[in-house]
């Protein structure tokens, strides 16, 4: 059979399309911000990960125009040959400091940083142990180990605790998310550390989601437990908070030294290295969350009313405790309708489907940032009340809009 033979097949995202339904690839035509421009029709953002709202900022953005003038436009070469420039040794000597570790080695993304730091520090004979909804990077880097690869049930510690059982003697790595991307949830970490240390496991923890977000200083979900020395590797992106495109993995000095030398970190030892508009960009953003806490605070404050409205109106938010907010809806036509819905009124969200979330449980994903105004949550909350009710998924009492429309004349 012709391998070929499949690409020519209607793919069913091409049928939803037909179908009206362009939930996926949609082109902007503006900078990511509160509100972007899609098809010359604007739109309030929640389908970003743009969470202290930087990706626009005029100081990041000035740093990487002056980036370019200074050192061009790529690096052309892996960081172990030509690709390192000092901007990139400066920005792992930063981000150890502010994640309060030995050393930092930084990825040209954050996807590559999983699965170099994982398929380097595991191998055959090891187990790496991963929650069942770990990131792809986490699944991948854990595949690429020849490691045996054992799951647990999500966030459930018991279930951890037995499959660390099942490993016996071998070399252990847990790895899991800090903050859930598709759930908003937060991973147990104080008792997931106990588990490894119980079990002589070493922890990973991707905290692409809570860096900048989590804890006061922003130093993610580590330091929101206060385990701050409890963690052996901290994996993070600048992609999210910190908005350009790269990774790193913070750890004691050891455990960098090793994966800035093993050819085993092939993500890091055979791809070139991020740009460096891109390293400036994140180091004037670094800066910004060092120096801005009130950005965080606007953020959290934004999440826990976004979070009580919309759970107020009835609406199925799983366990989210984060900015990303999840509302489960159903099947996929009815998820699909929601997000047409949405589309309609000017809110731009995510559409998540199997396999990122059990079948029947499709989602519509939100995710809030320091930059939204109360005015656009106000907007966003009366379209999820109306759409809702019209959907049956919520009773609609009207109360949201009720409350907004006097906040107005008030
Ligand atoms: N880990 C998690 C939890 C993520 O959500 C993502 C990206 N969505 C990554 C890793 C990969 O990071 P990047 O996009 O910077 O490659």
């Amino acid at each position: 059979m012709d391998l070929f033979e499949k690409c020519s097949q209607l793919h069913p995202v091409v049928e939803l399309m037909n179908a009206g339904f362009h939930a996926y690839y949609r082109v902007q035509q503006s900078s990511p911000d509160a509100e972007v421009v899609v098809d010359g029709h604007s739109m309030i953002m929640l389908g970003s990960n743009n969470y202290l709202g930087l990706a626009n900022d005029p100081r990041v953005k000035r740093a990487a125009v002056e980036a370019i003038a200074t050192w061009g436009a790529g690096t052309t070469g892996s960081r172990v040959l030509n690709g390192t420039l000092s901007l990139h040794a400066d920005i792992e000597t930063r981000l150890a400091r502010f994640l309060r570790r030995d050393a930092a080695i930084f990825f040209t993304s954050g996807y590559m940083a999983n699965l170099g730091v994982i398929s380097s520090l595991a191998g055959r004979g090891d187990c790496v142990v991963i929650d069942r909804h770990a990131h792809a990077s986490i699944v991948d880097g854990a595949k690429l180990s020849y490691a045996e690869v054992k799951r647990f049930r999500h966030n459930d510690v018991k279930d951890l605790e037995r499959v660390l059982e099942s490993c016996g003697e071998s070399g252990k790595l847990v790895a899991v998310d800090g903050i859930y991307s598709m759930t908003g949830e937060i991973a147990p970490l104080p008792r997931i550390v106990e588990a490894c240390r119980r079990h002589g496991a070493r922890l990973l923890v991707d905290d692409a989601h809570g860096l900048g977000v989590l804890g006061r200083h922003g130093r993610g979900t580590v330091e929101h437990f206060g385990l701050e020395d409890a963690v052996d590797v901290i994996v993070g992106t600048s992609s999210k908070a910190l908005p350009a495109i790269g990774g790193f993995a913070a750890a004691q000095q050891p455990v960098i030294d090793f994966l800035r030398l093993s050819a085993t970190n092939r993500p890091f030892f055979f791809a070139t290295a991020a740009p460096a508009s891109a390293v400036a960009s994140i180091r004037a953003a670094l800066d910004i969350v060092e120096q801005e806490p009130a950005r965080r605070r606007k953020l959290w404050d934004t999440t826990r009313r976004f979070l009580h409205a919309v759970r107020g109106m009835g609406f199925d938010a799983g366990n989210s405790q984060t900015p990303i907010v999840p509302i489960t809806v159903g099947s996929i036509e009815r998820t699909f309708e929601m997000w047409k819905g949405l589309t309609d009124a000017g809110v731009f969200v995510n559409v998540v489907l199997p396999p990122a979330v059990p079948a029947g449980s499709c989602l519509i994903r939100m995710t809030l940032t320091a930059s939204h105004t109360d005015q656009q949550i106000d907007r966003v909350l009366g379209a999820l009340e109306s759409i809702g009710a019209r959907l049956g998924l919520i009773p609609g009492s009207g109360r949201v809009s009720e409350e907004v429309a006097i906040k107005r004349a008030g």
